[in-house]
């Protein structure tokens, strides 16, 4: 079966998301497509969303603002859709955001997160983590968030050191790197299971 995966067009690594997903489909000789996505109605026909990283408040007001938002809920909540979040896309996948009320999530998964939680010493690093499933991982991390807890069905994939980088909830996913931007297409198999 093909699959119609999208990226959220709002902001961040948009282009770099579609790539690496491209990447990825050849890598493991998935049919389908990717595109952009930009309004409500390009939610209507997708397996599976990917939400990038940027200013979470701002992707999430945007999302509210076209539409996106509620059209994202209901299929999600249908288990029609996928999502993933990356980086401030995973502060959209969280049920609470313990340091910051006035962002409006998406709540699909059951964990709490805070927002830049490296503070401005560690803006950006780079960090071998390990990856239940994939195995050692090469992670980028730019003002991450991070996932402070996450409770049953929420399962933990990776951590750096006693937080938690990755978690699963059956069809959704957060992660607090970017994936996108390691030339490493093992992440991206999780949309493909
Ligand atoms: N600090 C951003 C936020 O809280 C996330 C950073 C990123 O996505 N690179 O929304």
């Amino acid at each position: 079966m093909a699959m119609n995966i999208g990226v959220l067009a709002i902001q961040g690594d948009v282009s770099e998301h579609i790539n690496a997903v491209k990447n990825a489909m050849d890598f493991y000789k998935i049919k389908g497509s990717v595109q952009k996505i930009k309004r409500k109605g390009d939610i209507k026909d997708l397996d599976f969303l990917i939400i990038p990283g940027g200013e979470s408040t701002t992707i999430s007001k945007l999302m509210i603002r076209y539409g996106i938002f509620d059209a994202v809920l209901e299929r999600a909540l249908n288990d029609e859709l996928g999502v993933m979040g990356t980086c401030a896309g995973s502060i959209l996948m969280a049920r609470e955001v313990v340091d910051d009320s006035r962002v409006k999530t998406l709540g699909l998964m059951n964990m709490a997160v805070r927002r830049n939680f490296f503070g401005r010493q560690r803006e950006s690093f780079e960090s071998e983590i390990h990856i239940e499933g994939i195995g050692n991982y090469h992670a980028i991390f730019i003002r991450a968030p991070v996932i402070e807890r996450c409770s049953p069905p929420c399962k933990v994939l990776a951590k750096i050191g006693d937080k938690i980088a990755m978690a699963k909830q059956g069809n959704f996913l957060a992660l607090i790197f970017h994936p996108e931007l390691t030339n490493d297409p093992r992440i991206y198999k999780f949309i493909f299971e």
